[in-house]
């Protein structure tokens, strides 16, 4: 097998992390290269291994998505569904497994094919806070599915399955904007007569940073398949209280978009070695600047990396 190369990509999440943090680039995308391999250094694998940690939002995120896409299906077919039944027979097992591999510590041996929370890794919860943070879950999760059914579906029910972009398709996931790769995922897109649908699924609180995100799926819709961007129509479903943003992208928020990515990718680029992207070499580790806030850290799977180099 032709040995893997870590390419130089960006994403939106990529750029958030970044931003927040330079080193956080260093530890998720360079230390952690080849630390799933046999003769991985100590620290190549623990930066795997914490790169490959969810949060409790995260996982809600993921159990919600599951559930909604499979009730979609299954009403796209015809058949009833009700919130009850998209948690019990998509989200619950799904989520009793995660919870299981996570507190049984079972991606001491996989982190690739077992869920490790950050809350279990760190001990942050005892017997009583973790029961609460369970039942809040939980309710956070049945009620996004029910907005769904009640709220969203409403508006996707007359939208054909063969009108969909199949979203996971090889290459569909990314687009390439000059020589950089950009990795991009909307969760659902519909091609109609006259325009191009991109919905993203949000089981956590509005932010304005959505609009960016959203308007990046605007440039995907019109690299990956030619869409006009004012005929692009951006969806953010919130579904932990039903509202919606919704706009249509324009050529003024595309160039937006094209001039905010380029100025991350470059500054990204400024943390290579001769600034060389093909090259895709990082500078030492130190050269890689570390968070000031100690909020941040706290919050941060890399923690325990960096804790030798923080002064607080
Ligand atoms: S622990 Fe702090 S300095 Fe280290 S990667 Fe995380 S946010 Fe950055």
């Amino acid at each position: 097998m032709p040995e893997l190369k870590n390419t130089f990509a960006w994403s939106f999440s990529a750029a958030e992390a970044f931003d927040a943090c330079p080193r956080k680039r260093y530890w998720g995308v360079y230390a952690r290269w080849g630390g799933w391999a046999p003769g991985a250094s100590e620290i190549q694998r623990k930066a795997w291994q914490l790169s490959r940690m969810d949060t409790l939002p995260a996982l809600r995120g993921k159990a919600v998505e599951k559930a909604i896409m499979w009730a979609l299906r299954e009403m796209q077919a015809g058949r009833t569904v009700t919130p009850d039944q998209a948690y019990e027979q998509i989200a619950k097992p799904w989520l009793n497994t995660c919870w299981t591999q996570s507190k049984q510590g079972l991606w001491r041996t996989d982190c690739k094919a077992n869920c490790c929370l950050r809350e279990h890794y760190c001990g942050q919860w005892n017997a009583d806070q973790e029961k609460e943070a369970v039942t809040t879950e939980v309710a956070n999760i049945r009620r996004c599915i029910g907005n769904f059914t009640t709220r969203v579906w409403p508006r996707l029910k007359d939208i054909s399955p063969a009108d969909e972009i199949a979203i996971g398709g090889p290459g569909e996931e990314f687009f390439m904007l000059h020589d950089v790769k950009i990795n991009a995922i909307p969760d659902y897109a519909v091609r109609t007569a006259d325009a191009v649908r991109i919905h993203d699924w949000k089981a956590g609180k509005p932010s304005e940073k959505h609009r960016t995100q959203l308007n990046i799926y605007g440039l995907w819709a019109k690299m990956k398949h030619g869409a006009v961007p004012e005929n692009t129509l951006l969806f953010v479903e919130y579904l932990s209280d039903g509202k919606l943003a919704a706009w249509a992208f324009s050529e003024e928020e595309l160039r937006e978009t094209m001039e905010w990515i380029e100025t991350s990718v470059a500054a990204m680029t400024g943390y290579l070695e001769n600034e060389d992207r093909a090259g895709n070499i990082p500078l030492p580790r130190e050269q890689w600047d570390l968070a000031t806030e100690p909020e941040l850290c706290r919050n941060c799977n890399f923690y325990e990396l960096c804790k030798p180099e923080l002064g607080f």
